[in-house]
Formats: C-alpha cells, sequence, structure tokens
C-alpha cells in the first residue's frame, strides 16, 4: 500500500498561475518514475487529444471551446428516441461518415500505452532466465484504460481492459430489447437498403458530400453553396435524408437501433460510470492522457482521484479543467513524450505514423 498524501487545498489557487514549462527530459524522467512507482496498478484516462495524431481533430481548442466547428449541432439523445425523423437524419449521415471510421489507424501513443501495459497479461517464467527478472519483466505498468473515445483506436493498438465512458461507434444496440450487433455489419445492412447512397460512397464523391464528420457517427453536409458536385440533381436525391431506409431490430422487430455511444443529453450507463469510479479508487495513480476534461463524466473521476490522495499525471496541449488538480502537468504532445517514456522503459520500438490532419475531416464528439 503506497502512502497518500493529499495537497492542502490553497494549491488550487497557487497553482492557477501559469507555471513554466518543464523541460522536456525532467518530464520524461519524472513521467518514468510515476509509471514505476504505481506499477502494475496504474489506470489510464484519455481523451480526443490522442487521436488527433490519428486525423482525428480534437474538437475543443486550447481555451475549451469549439474551434474547428463552432456550428457542429449534435443530434440529441430525447430527438433521436422520440423522432423518426431525427432517426433518418443521423442514420443518412453515419453511412457517410462511417467508412473512415472502420480504416483510422491508431498512432503512437495508442501503441505506447498499449505498451505500457501489454506485458502484464503474461506471467510464464522463460527458461534461462532467473525468477525474479522474469516476473518483473512480465509486470506491465497499466491495468486498466478508461477512455472517453468512442472511434476504437485503443483496442485497435492492443489495449486489453478497456471502459468506454461514452460508449463506441462500433457497435449498435436495440433501444427496445438491447439486441447488439457490429457496426460495420449494420452497415452493410444500410448498404442494401440505400442502393442509391451506396453508391456515392462506392464512387469516392462523399467526400465533396460533407464538411466534417463527427465522432458521433454524424456527418456535418455541406450547403448547397459548398456543393462542388457535378450534377446538381444526383445531390439534391442524396441529401434528402428522408429517403434514407433504416431497418428495425432483427430481433424483437419493432425496437429501433442506435449507435453505442453516449449521445449529447443522454447520462453515461450507471454501470460504466461504477466500474469507472471503482477502477479509479482501485489505482495507485491515474495518468490523464489528451483531454480537456471539459465532460463532467471524465472531470468527475480526476476530482475523484484528487479527493482519495491517488497521484495524478497529466498530459495534454492547452489548458485542461484538470490543471489544478495533477500532481505532475505536462504541455506536450503525448506522442513525443510517451514515446520517449516508453522508451526509458525499454518497451521496445513504439509502432505507429503521425499523420498530417486534413483540413476537413472528423469532429470527435463526448470529451
Ligand atoms: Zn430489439
Amino acid at each position: 500500500m503506497r502512502l497518500r498524501i493529499s495537497l492542502p487545498s490553497f494549491s488550487k489557487a497557487l497553482s492557477t498561475v501559469p507555471s513554466k514549462r518543464t523541460p522536456f527530459p525532467t518530464a520524461v524522467q519524472e513521467l518514468t518514475s510515476f509509471l514505476r512507482d504505481g506499477r502494475p496498478n496504474i489506470t489510464i484516462l484519455t481523451g480526443a487529444g490522442v487521436s488527433t495524431d490519428s486525423a482525428i481533430p480534437d474538437y475543443r481548442g486550447e481555451n475549451g471551446t469549439y474551434t474547428l466547428n463552432p456550428d457542429y449541432k449534435p443530434v440529441f439523445y430525447q430527438a433521436f428516441v422520440r423522432s423518426d425523423d431525427a432517426r433518418h437524419r443521423y442514420w443518412a449521415r453515419s453511412f457517410l461518415g462511417f467508412p473512415p471510421v472502420m480504416t483510422t489507424q491508431p498512432n503512437p501513443t495508442h501503441y505506447a500505452l498499449a505498451a505500457l501495459q501489454a506485458q502484464q497479461t503474461s506471467s510464464t517464467h522463460q527458461p534461462g532466465q532467473d525468477q525474479d527478472h522474469t516476473h518483473k519483466d512480465h509486470l506491465g505498468y497499466v491495468r486498466t484504460l478508461i477512455t472517453q473515445n468512442v472511434d476504437g483506436l485503443h483496442q485497435k493498438a492492443g489495449t486489453k481492459d478497456i471502459i468506454e465512458l461514452h460508449g463506441t461507434l462500433h457497435r449498435v444496440k436495440c433501444m427496445s430489447c438491447g439486441h447488439e450487433r457490429d457496426r460495420s455489419e449494420f452497415q452493410q445492412i444500410l448498404a442494401d437498403l440505400n442502393p442509391n447512397w451506396n453508391e456515392m460512397i462506392q464512387s469516392n464523391t462523399t467526400s465533396s458530400l460533407y464538411s466534417r464528420m463527427n465522432a458521433d457517427g454524424d456527418v456535418e453536409l455541406n450547403t448547397a453553396g459548398q456543393q462542388d458536385l457535378h450534377s446538381k440533381n444526383l445531390r439534391q436525391r442524396i441529401l434528402d435524408y428522408h429517403t434514407f431506409q433504416y431497418p428495425t431490430c432483427s430481433n424483437c422487430g419493432s425496437g429501433h437501433y442506435k449507435p453505442s455511444v453516449v449521445f449529447f443529453g443522454e447520462n453515461v450507463p450507471k454501470a460504466v460510470k461504477e466500474r469507472s469510479m471503482q477502477t479509479v479508487l482501485e489505482a495507485d495513480g491515474l495518468l490523464v492522457v489528451g483531454t480537456s476534461l471539459a465532460t463532467y463524466s471524465a472531470f468527475r473521476l480526476v476530482k475523484l482521484a484528487k479527493d482519495a490522495g491517488i497521484p495524478i499525471a497529466l498530459i495534454n496541449l492547452g489548458y485542461s479543467r484538470g490543471d489544478a488538480l495533477a500532481d505532475l502537468r505536462y504541455d506536450e504532445s503525448s506522442t513525443h513524450l510517451l514515446k520517449a517514456v516508453a522508451n526509458e522503459l525499454g518497451l521496445g520500438e513504439i509502432p505507429g505514423l503521425v499523420k498530417k490532419h486534413f483540413q476537413h475531416t472528423l469532429n470527435v464528439i463526448g470529451s
């Protein structure tokens, strides 16, 4: 049991004063020590910032504002539940927006976080090594990863034991009977029901149809004036989302599917909330990566750790609501810092590419 020390509350006031940026080598050393101290029971909390290097921009800027897409109006939960019109609109736009979600790849931050956890699952003794050495080699640093992201990139990078605080884009669930199915499979059903729309995706003209895709699967369609289509007739046919067909549940026959994403106006499921809080309380350290903590469901976890005296390290480019709560705070790119820390810990080469951000691409909600 590690000793936990709570800092007095006046530290909050002190830490609101802009502090000097920690030199990079110092940050690497401090974070390495933080991970070693909490090993093997660090909990990680991630947000949209970890996916920006996979070309999924963080929709909140340094001041927590919607800098990339100020006009975005998300589908609200109540509207989706009650309104057939809202569901037509959502599924039409989601149908166009989902293909890039399937193909987006993890970046070095995802792989570094996976590497921090990876060795924990194996405890087999390697011939030729003494027992202590083997045990140490197979002990990971991280137990559970909690993410606000719905893109599934942590899973693609190999992280296990993930709590998806705001759900996932990769499944849909019947709102009546709870029947779940894979979103890729659902995409095929939508394609079969809507051959004209599918034709648009196949002919690669969808990029001109929408300017931004939001990670709740919703696409921001360009206005007519922004359209760059060859055929105006085709555009008008395509953009009428009322024509878009979506299926009722294949299990109960009457229920409607909803993406397994927590919409605006919807609560985080109770079991997910409780499990995430329990996981934080059981941790020996909380590493927060790439989030401004603007969403209360995430901020609450950091506050919980603080109140329980659990050490907190926070990596985020720009302001974060958790700044005053963190014992260690790095205003850095998580990709560079975590690659260096993984190297310091001898975790081997961290794979993954940092992609150039597209001018118009994915926006992420729920962080
Ligand atoms: Zn059903």
